[in-house]
């Protein structure tokens, strides 16, 4: 079968991989339909991210089953899922409890797309991909709803929905005119893509909140938060932000964090998505003082999933409006390649 490999200086290639075997008693093998850039995949497949290349690059996708274990008792063959991109067993304690990101069951990181580094499952940018828990981590898409607004469902959108889901409704109730901000990009340019701040603003929309301001430094960006409702803010505004009640670390930056920090607001709440940076400088007099609450950590994408398909299927959320870009599977290659080289914010491609 086919699977496109990154490689260094950015290279993309479809290369002749041996498939799959057969699934086990527990397993599926699927075929990804709809597949979705990821923020971090620029950085990966140039090479500017701890994973080493090269790399068979993808891990959101929406897949059709082809074949199940005997076993396997939630999907069947021609159904229509979401491949979330973390590996996890369903039934270690981890899994039970939600944290499906730290499944016990595998080894740590276990992920799609990230080669070495995530222990080689493949990426979903290949014409079929090994499920080894099937029941666990493959989820139904509703009726109705399109694999390509969907693909991100795997990892991007379950990552901006929970910055703003488990907080905002609480702060809300306490207050229904609580702001949101999302810090996004505080200099000109990033390696980074801007769908998970554009995802978070649209949630925190979908979800009551009646102001959300989105911080980035790049124009086109602004132009489509603008566009989408969000009110965008230029980085040097935003000394002149007012704190808001939950901010959203974004920017994947050490100093994009202080800024989102010292713009929370008292008893208010900052998630960050995290970064690849090891250190940051927190201010702690401030969290202290104003009793502040800091979440960061990696999505548990199998526990969110659901309710995120359920925002989708009733409308709510509409992911689509955020793609930038559509190809066919076949043209990965050089769609990606564009992707990679320019801004672009969301590349989905599709059979
Ligand atoms: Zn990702
Ligand atoms: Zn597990």
């Amino acid at each position: 079968m086919r699977a496109l490999i990154a490689s260094g200086g950015g290279r993309l290639t479809w290369r002749s991989v041996p498939a799959p075997p057969p699934p086990g008693p527990d397993a599926a093998l699927v075929r990804p339909i709809a597949v979705a850039t990821c923020d971090l995949d620029r950085a990966l497949a140039l090479g500017d991210t701890p994973f080493p290349l090269p790399l068979s690059i993808g891990h959101e996708c929406v897949a059709e089953v082809l074949e199940v274990g005997g076993e396997v008792a939630n999907v069947q063959v021609g159904d229509r899922v979401v491949v979330q991109f973390e590996i996890n067993c369903g039934l270690c304690g981890a899994c039970r409890a939600g944290f499906t990101s730290n499944c016990t069951g595998v080894p740590p990181l276990s992920m799609y797309g990230f080669g070495l580094g995530g222990g080689h499952w493949g990426g979903v940018l290949a014409d079929q991909v090994a499920v080894p828990f099937a029941d666990a981590m493959l989820v139904p898409l509703p009726e109705g709803v399109d694999p390509v607004a969907a693909a991100s469902v795997a990892d991007t959108i379950c990552d901006a929905y929970r910055h703003v889901a488990p907080h905002l409704p609480g702060l809300l109730r306490r207050d229904p005119d609580a702001e949101v901000l999302v810090i996004a990009c505080l200099g000109g340019r990033t390696i980074y893509s801007a769908s998970v701040p554009l995802y978070a603003g649209l949630i925190a929309l979908a979800l009551g909140a009646r102001r959300v301001r989105l911080v980035d430094g790049r124009a086109d960006v602004r132009a489509v938060a603008a566009g989408l409702g969000l009110e965008p803010v230029h980085p040097r505004a935003l000394r002149t932000t007012p704190p808001a009640s939950l901010v959203v670390a974004a920017s994947a930056t050490s100093r994009g964090l202080w800024a989102a920090l010292s713009h929370t607001a008292a008893d208010g709440v900052c998630s960050s998505l995290g970064g690849l940076h090891r250190t940051a400088r927190i201010p702690m007099m401030q969290l202290y003082a104003r009793n502040i609450s800091f979440h960061v950590g990696r999505t548990d994408v199998r526990a969110l999933a659901p309710s995120v398909l359920e925002l989708i299927a009733d409308g709510r959320f509409q992911p689509e409006r955020v793609i930038s870009t559509r190809g066919a599977l076949d043209d990965a290659h050089r769609v990606l390649d564009a992707h990679y080289r320019t801004g672009d914010i969301k590349t989905v491609l599709s059979r």
